[in-house]
């Protein structure tokens, strides 16, 4: 068994997302920590965050999947935006303690010419910056599609980071089946080999969390566009062998492909389906 939900907006609040994910048929969400495109963050009232850390063991909820900002690029060329990104990160991590015992998903950078060793040092500058070990948050690093310069479309580069974070149980990998493929990694042909190689360089152990998409381009093409499951080049029986790997139950699976509500809805419910 697996936990199912997709991205909710948060501008209604957490107790909302809770209520939305279950008339969607879910039993996990992912949410924005602040707009996507960054910006401030809304006010959290804490008795709301408070409900939803009612609802979720009452309704049998699976972790959390926040997600950081698009804008988010603690490794970027410029100073101002490497400051700007490294004070978003600390701040959600003291936001994130208002639904403690959740994940906190984001994008590791793109490097904008600096290369990838420089880039990965200034990743892991920033999470020994901002992870402290009172806190109760496992942040996760995302599989990236290797789109541009992004940093994380090989196994190895999530596992340089890691190496260099000091709080080493508070950092996870979310596998975002998208990106995995994209970045040339074939979960259609051989999604045994795929695991394995993951638990040689990073560890399954680490792997907390998976972003369920299907994709529109070919294994390897860097491209990161998502399709509907079952609509891409991934197709419907690859992604039904995801959800049905021994090694990958218990998670949180999160949608994020194109859909209105009606279209999650729709989508939960064929992943439940699959559920074994
Ligand atoms: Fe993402
Ligand atoms: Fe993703
Ligand atoms: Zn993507």
């Amino acid at each position: 068994m697996i936990y199912i939900g997709n991205h909710l907006t948060s501008s209604k609040g957490f107790e909302a997302m809770g209520k939305m994910a279950m008339a969607l048929g879910g039993d996990t969400f992912a949410f924005f920590t602040r707009n996507p495109r960054g910006g401030s963050a809304k006010e959290i009232i804490p008795e709301d965050a408070k409900r939803l850390c009612e609802l979720m063991p009452a309704q049998n909820f699976g972790k959390l999947v926040a997600h950081a900002p698009y804008t988010m690029n603690v490794c970027s060329a410029k100073e101002d935006i490497r400051q700007f990104s490294k004070d978003m990160l600390k701040e959600d991590m003291t936001r994130m303690e208002y639904v403690p015992e959740n994940y906190y998903n984001f994008h590791p950078g793109s490097h904008t010419g600096l290369g990838t060793e420089v880039a990965i040092s200034m990743i892991a500058e920033a999470l020994n910056e901002a992870l402290t070990s009172e806190m109760n948050t496992i942040v996760l690093l995302e599989t990236m599609a290797g789109k541009g310069s992004e940093v994380g479309a090989i196994f190895e580069e999530l596992r340089g980071i890691i190496d260099r974070v000091e709080l080493k149980d508070k950092i996870g990998v979310c596998f975002d089946t998208c990106h995995v493929w994209d970045g040339g990694y074939d979960i259609v042909n051989n999604l045994d080999g795929v695991l394995e190689e993951f638990d040689r360089v990073i560890g399954l152990d680490r792997l907390k969390a998976v972003h369920f998409n299907d994709s529109l381009n070919d294994c390897g093409s860097h491209k990161d566009r998502h399709a509907c499951i079952g609509e891409g080049k991934i197709g419907l029986e690859a992604m039904k062998r995801v959800v049905q790997h021994p090694l990958l139950q218990g998670k949180p699976f999160i949608l994020e492909t194109p859909n209105e509500d009606a279209g999650y809805a729709r989508e939960i419910a064929l992943v439940r389906s699959w559920m074994v």
